[in-house]
């Protein structure tokens, strides 16, 4: 194995396992015959080893797969893997009533990135590192093998989550197995999931429980979801008994789903609508106490760091356009899926929204990632989405 060695000092992170090496750590230039998505070993500048893992050009040059000197084979990936179900058998998430579920979440399951959702028989992979990318073909075969998953297609989608890089090629298609239908089931309801086409691996699994949350709040209610993608939150906000439901997404593509996903669950149902619209044009021409249960659910507004002050203003923006116009005693589920913002920046955001509002309002409930979203506690970055509940009097 290859061996990259750090500069004096910089294995500290390291030694307390956060499972990146940044490109400046590294003492030396990366030496002939090293290519992007090899195996490494990483030493300290004292000739310690340290661990083992895939090198990548960019900021972040090595993920550290693991921190002894093991061979990164078929049998670490059946390891790993088996490891990440185990936890979600743990977590009651295969059920007769669920089927949809994270099985890979990156450093939150120890396998830096690679992410993988199961919907049934069929798990969507998707490679964020060239090094899993290579790996792709034995993560396909030990995830079909693991026993009681019930995987038998696997398909690959990277061609948005790679970076750029022809000789890569990663195209979108089925590495095991092919299409055999796409519903899901989460927590008894039914989804259609477009990963061929969809956003991500088809599907937010992340919002499950938060969704669940908003059903226990929709009885009687008058919803609005907003940033709506498949209609989660309308399906649950259905489910729950909510009088009316509107959902609002600017691209058609996702009204279509929503609509489709309502149709599977309650069809001919009349209590819902749905608009392809951008969101702060809807708030603008919405009389103000049409709706009191709204969800925003915004796309990641920094995707970078560089963005964050925007990012912050955007939120602030969004959150006072619906807190203004919502009725006496509403409720707000408001959430941010960037990694960049803190948990204290969004709620500071949130704050600064509800101070120009003027209203009184209080916090519910504060929320996050469900549990199939680990966060490796050596890995703060893993923690992402941020909620919060509000009431609005
Ligand atoms: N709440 C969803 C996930 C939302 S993803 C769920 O639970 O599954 C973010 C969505 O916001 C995408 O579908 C995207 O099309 C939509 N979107 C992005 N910018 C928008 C805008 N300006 N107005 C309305 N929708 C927007």
């Amino acid at each position: 194995m290859k061996v990259l060695r750090l500069k004096k000092g910089k294995e500290e992170s390291l030694d307390r396992f956060h499972p990146w090496v940044f490109s400046g750590a590294l003492a030396d230039c990366i030496p002939d015959g090293i290519e992007e998505g090899d195996i490494v070993g990483v030493e300290a500048s004292d000739g310690r080893f340290i661990g083992v893992g895939h090198y990548q050009i960019g900021s972040i040059a090595v993920r550290i797969l693991d921190f002894s000197d093991r061979t990164i084979d078929e049998s670490f990936f059946a390891e790993r893997l088996g490891e990440a179900f185990r936890l979600r058998q743990a977590l009651g998430l295969q059920r007769p009533d669920n089927n949809a579920f994270r099985l890979v979440h990156g450093e939150g399951d120890f396998l830096p990135g690679l992410v993988v959702d199961i919907y049934g028989p069929t798990a969507v992979v998707q490679a964020h590192s060239p090094g899993m990318h290579y790996a792709r073909r034995t993560i396909a075969a030990e995830l079909i093998k693991i026993p009681g998953l019930g995987v038998e297609n696997v398909y690959y989608k990277s061609e948005t989550t790679l970076p750029f890089k022809a000789r890569l090629d990663p195209r979108n298609d089925y590495i095991i197995g092919g299409y055999v239908g796409n519903e899901a089931l989460e927590n008894g309801l039914k989804f259609n999931i477009d990963w061929l086409r969809g956003q991500k691996t088809g599907f937010f699994v992340d919002q499950r429980d938060n969704r669940r949350l908003l059903q226990h709040y929709s009885c009687g209610r008058k919803v609005l979801n907003m940033f709506c993608y498949t209609g989660g939150f309308s399906v649950y906000a259905m489910r729950g008994g909510a009088e009316l439901v509107h959902s609002v997404d600017s691209s058609e593509k996702a009204v279509t789903l929503t609509d489709a996903n309502i149709a599977l669950n309650f069809p001919g149902d009349g209590r819902h609508k749905s608009f392809a619209e951008d969101a702060f044009k809807f708030l603008d021409r919405m009389e103000s106490g049409t709706y009191d249960l709204v969800v925003l659910d915004p796309p990641a507004f920094a995707k970078h760091r560089s963005a964050l002050r925007n990012a912050l203003r955007g939120y602030q923006k969004l959150n006072f356009k619906a807190m203004e116009k919502m009725a006496p005693g509403s409720i707000l589920f408001t959430f941010s899926c960037s990694q960049a913002v803190s948990r204290e920046q969004f709620r500071l955001a949130v704050f600064s929204a509800a101070a120009q509002s003027g209203r009184k309002i209080r916090i519910l409930h504060q929320l996050t990632q469900p549990a199939d979203h680990p966060v490796n506690i050596y890995h703060p970055e893993g923690e992402y989405l941020k909620g919060l509940v509000l009431y609005v009097e």
